[in-house]
């Protein structure tokens, strides 16, 4: 079998059962693998695991598996898929939502592949080599296992690009005239646009984080920054807010938003929707005056990697800020980041600088992560992204 040998010393990472292999871990690779092919990698001469090897990317080779006697073939993505999908069918979620992420990429032992299961439509991303590389099968294996005869593949992610990957969108299996798919979560109605939305569609990953802010809402007045499709306005009006105020930049989020709020049965004359910059616009809210009993806000990835952390803190900060400024004394404010590169503890210290410098006290009272789906391998902290806080301002 081709392989790939580590520099002596820089077996660290693969003892650990951490996935990547880092282009300058590597020695030398023998048999001029092809892109995506699988290659056995060797720790001074011994075999340690199998991996895919991408030519083009920093990251060398992402790990199949670590028993480097393993056979990557149609039965190995078979199972691998059949476990992933059996944890999801365990999880609590699943009772409440037909709407979940089967595939979590490296968490679920395949690097590089996102899958989200829309009521019957997958909606699939191939993100590096080697789930390129072996794309029929997975996607024949996903049709078997799950039963979907739709799928979508929304392989246009940045990512792709430093892999030297094209960007590959459109239905995959199972032809369909609709992109957007009717889900359900926690008994709330929402469409989700499988060819335009962001990502794949919708943010399953905050799934139970809404489901907190619904809990909390009652009687409250609301403002939604970030709102995308309208989740967390949706749930907090379902939730027995008194209004929401539900902002984005972005025409068509707002769109889907409005057929989010339509979807379900309520008050409509309770929510009102603005297409603006978030940062500006709490400016603007603060200039008139306003003010809330619940924010929320859950921006764009502004730091995807450690590189951009500086002005991603920047924003944070600001956006925080202008969020504790307009909150009334015992309101709340429920805030994320889902950026790679600001881990739990530097959020916490950036929120308290904003806290700080509005001049606002305020209390943790609750901490977010991602749901349930999303697993997080404890070999792979990277896949740890999304934090969120609630707090209670003074
Ligand atoms: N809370 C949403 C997900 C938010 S995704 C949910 O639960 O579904 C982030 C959103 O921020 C996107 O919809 C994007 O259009 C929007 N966005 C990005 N930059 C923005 C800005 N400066 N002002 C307003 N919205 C912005």
């Amino acid at each position: 079998m081709k392989s790939l040998h580590l520099k002596a010393g820089r077996d660290k990472s693969v003892k650990r059962r951490h996935p990547w292999i880092f282009s300058g871990a590597v020695e030398r690779v023998d048999g001029s693998p092809g892109t995506g092919e699988s290659v056995l990698v060797k720790a001074a001469g011994q075999p340690v695991a199998i991996a895919a090897w991408s030519p083009k990317s920093q990251i060398s080779a992402r790990v199949w598996s670590f028993d480097a006697a393993a056979r990557i073939e149609k039965s190995f993505f078979e199972s691998t898929l059949r476990k992933a999908i059996q944890l999801r069918k365990s999880l609590p979620a699943f009772q409440h939502s037909n709407a979940l992420r089967l595939v979590h990429g490296e968490s679920d032992g395949l690097p590089g592949l996102i899958v989200d299961r829309y009521a019957d439509v997958l909606v699939a991303q191939f993100l590096s080599a080697g789930p390129e590389h072996w794309r029929e099968v997975i996607l024949d294996a996903l049709a078997a296992e799950t039963g979907c005869e739709a799928i979508y593949e929304r392989s246009d992610a940045e990512v792709r690009s430093l892999e030297g990957l094209e960007a590959r969108v459109g239905f995959v299996r199972g032809n369909r005239e609709a992109k957007r798919c009717p889900i359900v979560e926690h008994g709330l109605q929402f469409r989700v646009d499988v060819a335009a939305g962001q990502k794949t569609g919708f943010f399953l990953d905050q799934r139970e984080n809404r489901q907190r802010v619904r809990a909390l809402a009652a009687g409250r007045e609301v403002l939604d920054a970030f709102c995308y499709t309208g989740g967390f306005a949706v749930a907090a009006l379902a939730g027995g807010a008194q209004h929401v105020l539900a902002v984005d930049s972005s025409a068509a989020a707002l769109e889907v938003a409005k057929e989010n709020l339509a979807a379900n049965t309520l008050d409509t004359s309770k929510m009102s929707f603005e297409e603006a910059d978030v940062f500006a616009y709490q400016r603007l809210l603060r200039e008139q005056g306003r003010s809330f009993d619940l924010v929320i806000l859950d921006p764009p990835k502004f730091a995807p990697t450690a590189a951009q952390v500086k002005n991603a803190a920047r924003a944070y900060k600001d956006i925080n800020l202008m969020a504790l400024k307009l909150l009334r004394p015992g309101g709340l404010l429920a805030t994320f980041s889902c950026s790679g590169g600001v881990s739990v503890e530097l959020f916490q210290s950036i929120v308290a600088g904003a806290a700080a410098d509005a001049g606002v006290d305020a209390k943790i009272i609750e901490r977010f992560g991602a749901a349930a789906d999303h697993p997080v391998a404890l070999s792979f902290p990277e896949g740890d992204y999304l934090k969120g806080l609630l707090l209670v301002r003074a």
